[in-house]
C-alpha cells in the first residue's frame, strides 16, 4: 500500500487542480493520497467528485503557524471542515494572503520590477494566494530562471527584500483547535533549513507535550543526517513519523509518491481521527 500525505493543488500554490491531483495520484500508482493546501479546504469537493476507484482521499490542510518569531507548518488531518472556530481560523489566514501578496507586489515595484497585483491574481485563480505564485510572476518576466530561485534574501526568502510577513497561527492554539475538530497533527518539514531557521528540539518536546501526534521525517527538504536526527526524536517524544511528497505540481520538481508513510502510520492516524473519515475513490467523473 503506498501512502503520500502531503500535496498541493490549484487550491492553494499548487499546479494541478484537484481533479487532476486525484487522477495522477492513481496514475502515479498511489493508494491513499491527503490533499493539503495551504490554510483552505477549498478543494475538497471537487477532488472528491473526481476521486478514481482504487484511490482514498485523506482530507487535510497545512496551517501555517510561527513560533517564537520562527515560521512553521502544521500538517492538519481529518478534521471536521466544517467546525466553526477551525474554520474560521482558516479563512483568517487564508484572506490575510490577499494584502500581504500585494505588500510583496509593492515592494518587487519600489524595487523596479513590472510586476502588477492583476499578474499575480491571474496566476493565483481561486487559490490560497503565496509567495510561489508571485515567484512564478518573477519567471514570467525573466526577473529569476526558476520559482526556486526567488526564494532568496534578494526577493522572497524570509526576511528579503520582498518579503512580507503573513498572519500565523500560534502553533499550541492550533494543535488545540485541530484536536477540537477531530483532527490528527503532524509538523511538516521540520528540519528544512533551506527555507530559514527551524524550530528548536525543545519547543517541538512541548508542542508534543501539547498534543502533536507526529513529524513528517521522509521529505525532500531533509538530508539523510536530519531524517536519522528526527526519527531518533520522534522516538524519544512519542510521535509518529510520516513521510510525503509535498507535490506542487509542475512547481517544484518531486513527483507524487516519491517519498511515502507507513502504512501502519496510516492506519494509527485513521483511528485517532473522529473529524472526518478517508474518502474511497467511487471513480470520478
Ligand atoms: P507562503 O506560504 O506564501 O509564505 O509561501 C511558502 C511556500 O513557498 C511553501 O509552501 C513552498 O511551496 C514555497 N517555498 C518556501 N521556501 C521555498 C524555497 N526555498 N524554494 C522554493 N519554494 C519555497
Ligand atoms: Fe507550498
Ligand atoms: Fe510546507
Ligand atoms: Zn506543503
Amino acid at each position: 500500500m503506498r501512502v503520500d500525505l502531503h500535496t498541493h493543488s490549484t487550491a492553494s500554490d499548487g499546479t494541478d487542480s484537484p481533479a487532476e491531483l486525484v487522477r495522477n495520484a492513481a496514475a502515479a500508482g498511489l493508494d491513499v493520497v491527503a490533499l493539503t493546501d495551504h490554510d483552505t479546504s477549498r478543494g475538497y469537493a471537487e477532488a472528491i467528485d473526481a476521486l478514481p476507484s482504487g484511490l482514498t482521499l485523506v482530507t487535510g490542510a497545512e496551517m501555517s503557524c510561527r513560533i517564537d518569531g520562527v515560521s512553521m507548518h502544521l500538517l492538519a488531518y481529518l478534521f471536521d471542515p466544517e467546525e466553526p472556530a477551525l474554520l474560521a481560523e482558516r479563512e483568517l489566514v487564508r484572506d490575510d494572503r490577499v494584502p500581504r501578496a500585494q505588500g510583496m507586489v509593492a515592494k518587487l515595484q519600489e524595487l523596479g520590477v513590472p510586476v502588477t497585483w492583476e499578474q499575480v491574481a491571474r496566476i493565483a485563480g481561486q487559490g490560497s494566494v503565496g509567495r510561489p505564485h508571485v515567484a512564478t510572476a518573477l519567471v514570467e518576466l525573466g526577473v529569476v530562471p526558476t520559482v526556486n530561485d526567488a526564494f532568496t534574501v534578494d526577493w522572497l526568502a524570509d526576511g528579503g527584500r520582498a518579503h512580507v510577513a503573513k498572519h500565523e497561527t500560534d502553533p499550541f492554539e492550533a494543535i488545540r483547535l485541530v484536536k477540537a475538530a477531530g483532527g490528527v497533527t503532524v509538523f511538516a518539514h521540520p528540519g528544512a533549513s533551506k527555507r530559514g531557521h527551524t524550530v528548536p528540539e525543545a519547543a517541538i518536546a512541548e508542542m508534543a507535550a501539547a498534543g502533536l501526534d507526529g513529524i513528517e521525517v521522509e521529505h525532500m527538504d531533509h538530508d539523510a543526517e536530519t531524517r536519522v536526527r528526527l526519527r531518533g526524536l520522534a522516538k524519544e517524544l512519542g510521535l509518529l513519523v510520516t513521510g510525503s511528497s509535498d507535490y506542487h505540481g509542475s512547481r517544484k520538481s518531486v513527483q507524487l509518491g516519491e517519498y511515502t508513510t507507513d502504512p501502519e502510520v496510516y492506519g494509527e492516524i485513521t483511528r485517532r481521527a473522529t473529524g472526518a473519515f478517508p474518502v474511497p475513490g467511487a471513480g470520478g467523473v
